[in-house]
């Protein structure tokens, strides 16, 4: 596995594991997988200190402890500990390069129904993911022939494993069509987000994104740019329903996650945004996101975990 080669040691329940021995038995592939939650964190090197920078790392253990309650496990370990373990796991792989922290919850089970056990095994792995958000990466995305997943159905607030069988239908689509990425709409016609990202546009200055009731997961990378947009760039926020026709007639569209990152949005169904190419709006969040999780702007200390070099 060349990309974990760097990260040789897992965290699985309670203790550092090597790699090689962090197994699971072949049988338990479908069921454990049924009422699995997970979680994808970065870990940005500042260039200045080689330091690395978990970013919003107890926004998203919060976010983790939810998910694993929402599916009706019980977690043994509280936020401080899971934030202990995550810092003791960073150390011990002594990244030097941007990486990847996935935190995975999953219960034992013989079944594809309720799990046998209602306790969540937690495993936590890193991998290397360099980032792009200093690159001229962009979008043509397409809305999905697909529908979002509802709340009262299989819930998008809950980061679980199976709900991404809807988001693979809506990106493999996309790709086979042509297109780099899906927007998947709610079942009134509403737009809910990407397979793994939010979105959002911009019209007449003014920052626009589907609500926390749209069908989308709660993005910790949503929130933290509706907060630096509003206190770093004096922009208005909006958080509303959005219509399919408004992702044609946007100034500017970008989506937005912790993997995505901030990647600009230059079409969508092969309608161009603004003038086809990344906004000013968008590369100025770039921008400051760039700088607020490297920790190059030393502002909102609270979101970085600091590892450093020992
Ligand atoms: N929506 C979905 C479906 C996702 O998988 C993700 C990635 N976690 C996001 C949105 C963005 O969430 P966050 O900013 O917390 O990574």
């Amino acid at each position: 596995m060349a990309e974990t080669l760097n990260f040789s040691t897992v965290w699985w329940d309670g203790k550092l594991t090597a790699w090689e021995n962090a197994t699971l038995h072949v049988t338990q592939i479908g069921p454990a997988s049924v009422s699995s939650v997970f979680e994808g964190i970065r870990a940005y090197i500042n260039p200045n200190s080689n330091e690395s920078n978990i970013f919003r790392l107890d926004a998203h253990l919060k976010r983790f402890l939810q998910s694993i309650r929402l599916v009706r496990l019980q977690c043994a370990y509280t936020l401080p500990e899971l934030r202990d373990a995550v810092v003791e796991l960073v150390r011990a792989n002594k990244p030097e390069a941007d990486a990847y922290i996935r935190p995975f919850a999953y219960a034992e089970s013989r079944t594809f129904g309720a799990a046998t056990s209602t306790r969540a095994q937690v495993v936590i792995h890193v991998t290397a993911w360099e980032s792009k958000l200093k690159t001229d990466a962009v979008s043509h995305a397409c809305v999905s022939s697909w529908t979002r997943l509802t709340d009262n159905q299989m819930a998008p607030r809950v980061k679980a494993s199976a709900n991404y069988l809807n988001s693979r239908y809506a990106a493999e689509e996309a790709k086979r069509n042509g297109y780099d990425h899906a927007i998947l709409l709610t079942p009134q016609g509403k737009v809910a987000e990407g397979p793994g990202m939010c979105l959002m546009l911009v019209r007449d200055g003014k920052i626009i994104t589907p609500s926390v009731t749209s069908g989308i997961l709660e993005s910790i990378t949503r929130e933290t740019i509706l907060q630096i947009a509003r206190e770093k760039l004096a922009l208005s926020v909006v958080e509303r329903a959005v219509d399919r026709t408004e992702l044609y007639t946007a100034d500017e569209a970008f989506f937005c996650g912790t993997g995505i990152e901030i990647v600009p949005i230059v079409s969508v169904d092969r309608f161009d945004i603004g003038a086809g190419k990344p906004g000013a709006i968008t590369q100025r969040a770039q921008t400051a996101y760039h700088d607020i999780a490297r920790g190059l702007d030393e502002s909102y200390a609270e979101w970085r975990t600091v590892i450093g070099k020992q």
